[in-house]
């Protein structure tokens, strides 16, 4: 049989067939995410609160009575993806007026009054710090239909979602820790959607861990924008890597990762902890963004290229098998030929095992918005084209060079070409396709690599 996507969302996720009786019973809602894995743990967040209040979920577009568009702002491409999205929707609701459609996240945040002049059809606009009054807000602007005044004031706590919320992985739990960022590089927005950092309450973070470990869970996702100043608001002492030490103590959590890491804030005490932890994957996300010291300090990131290079050292050094990924910006305000030659220079030197790469595009309230945006389109372009290409060559090489070896997986999802298989992620975060059933999902296994392709493996259970 088939392992169709469908079986295991079902399976897993959205069987709502334990609801009792509710007047929402027939309604039925509709998620799009844009953005990140914290965009993605806020979706995960409101289809759960919508199920608990008795809604069910579609994975048709066209049978939703509900449809919510959580939004990211961190680029001028999403923003006209959004918007494109939600001209598709307002011609849904001119055929079906009592459809709700609800604008979520980031850019709702930052753009109410923009979503609202350029699309009246949405119903409501809520920003990032008031997802928690989703159910809330529906059930108003059911009663009422009222929708514009629905957007809630700032949470000034970082609350974690309540207890025993049902999570989309039956592998993966993903958990906030901190959110928000004091950072301000010139190019992003964040610290204006996601506010000031705040962290959660290290005993929160536990109790959410314990409680996804007694559910079954085998490895945890640690989210912040900069987990590395993550802070114990109840106990100053306790640093991110004391918190990642008491984490490996839960029993039943096999995996844990975290994203992101400034590289500022990555401290050798992290390096060596990640050294001496097994159950902490060999997976660092360390964004780099220009291997040019000059642009390092025009996009504010308070590190050099000199620095960036000894913490990869220390890395290598102390964690052989460690993968590294980060995120690299071309065409920044000012970049010259040499500057984008340094960064093409500092991938050859760290073989990064994945990058996200994206070309600069000026954002309104960060500084270098203020900048003019001197590099041509054109040049954006064909710099983003050489910098993906060398990062295949480097991928498929390091991929290749893996044929042969049998590496251990934690098997966590459905391939997307063959329904027939299953994928599975080493440690140090490459992703393994395997011919398997259902059975095998959130087990350990160890495969060997037959093929290798630039952005994943194929093996075969030993
Ligand atoms: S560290 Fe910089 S890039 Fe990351 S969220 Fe904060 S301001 Fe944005």
């Amino acid at each position: 049989m088939p392992v169709s996507r469908q079986y295991w969302v079902n399976a897993f996720y959205w069987a709502s067939d334990e609801h009792s009786l509710s007047p929402f019973m027939l309604m039925k809602f509709y998620i799009y995410t844009f953005g990140c894995q914290m965009s993605e743990h806020d979706s995960e967040y409101m289809g759960a609160v919508l199920l608990e209040k008795g809604y069910s979920s579609t994975e048709e577009e066209s049978a939703a009575d509900i449809i919510l568009v959580n939004t990211c702002c961190v680029r001028e491409k999403v923003e006209h993806k959004i918007f494109t999205k939600l001209g598709r929707l307002a011609k849904l609701k001119r055929k079906n007026r009592e459809l709700i459609i609800g604008v979520t996240g980031c850019y709702a945040q930052l753009a109410k009054e923009e979503i609202k002049r350029r699309m009246p059809q949405v119903d409501f606009v809520l920003g990032t710090q008031g997802i928690r009054r989703l159910p809330e807000v529906i059930d108003r602007l059911r009663s009422l239909r009222q929708g514009w005044d629905a957007m809630p004031k700032t949470d000034k706590q970082l609350e974690g979602f309540p207890c025993g919320f049902r999570r989309r992985s039956p592998v993966q739990a993903m958990v906030t820790i901190m959110e928000g960022c004091n950072n301000f590089c010139a190019y992003c927005i964040i610290p204006f959607a996601r506010g000031r950092e705040r962290s959660r309450a290290a005993e929160e973070i536990l109790r959410e861990i314990k409680e996804a470990a007694a559910e079954g869970y085998k490895e945890v996702l640690l989210l912040g924008q900069n987990v590395n100043s993550y802070c114990d608001p109840s106990n100053n002492s306790i640093s991110f890597a004391d918190l990642l030490i008491k984490i490996h103590q839960i029993k039943g959590i096999e995996r844990i990762r975290f994203v992101t890491s400034h590289p500022k804030d990555f401290s050798y005490r992290l390096v060596e902890v990640i050294r001496d932890y097994p159950k902490i994957c060999n997976h660092i996300h360390l964004p780099v963004q220009s291997g040019s010291t000059r642009i390092l300090k025009l996009m504010n990131r308070k590190y050099s290229r000199a620095e960036y290079m000894e913490k990869i050292a220390w890395l290598k050094r102390e964690v052989p098998e460690i993968g590294i990924s980060t995120d690299i910006i071309v065409g920044f305000p000012e970049e010259t030929e040499d500057d984008f030659q340094q960064t093409m220079k500092l991938m050859e030197e760290v073989e990064f095992d994945g990058i996200y790469s994206f070309k600069y595009s000026p954002r309104p309230l960060t500084r270098a918005y203020q900048y003019p945006d001197t590099v041509p389109k054109e040049i954006k372009g064909r710099r983003l084209m050489e910098l993906q290409g060398l990062q295949k060559r480097i991928q498929l090489t390091k991929n290749q060079s893996l044929v042969g070896r049998v590496v251990e997986i934690l098997v966590d999802s459905v391939s997307k070409k063959d329904p027939y298989a299953l994928c599975g992620r080493t440690s140090s975060n490459r992703i393994v396709n395997f011919k398997g059933g259902p059975e095998l999902m959130g087990k350990f296994l160890r495969v060997k690599i037959v093929r290798a392709g630039p952005n994943s493996l194929f093996g075969e259970r030993v």
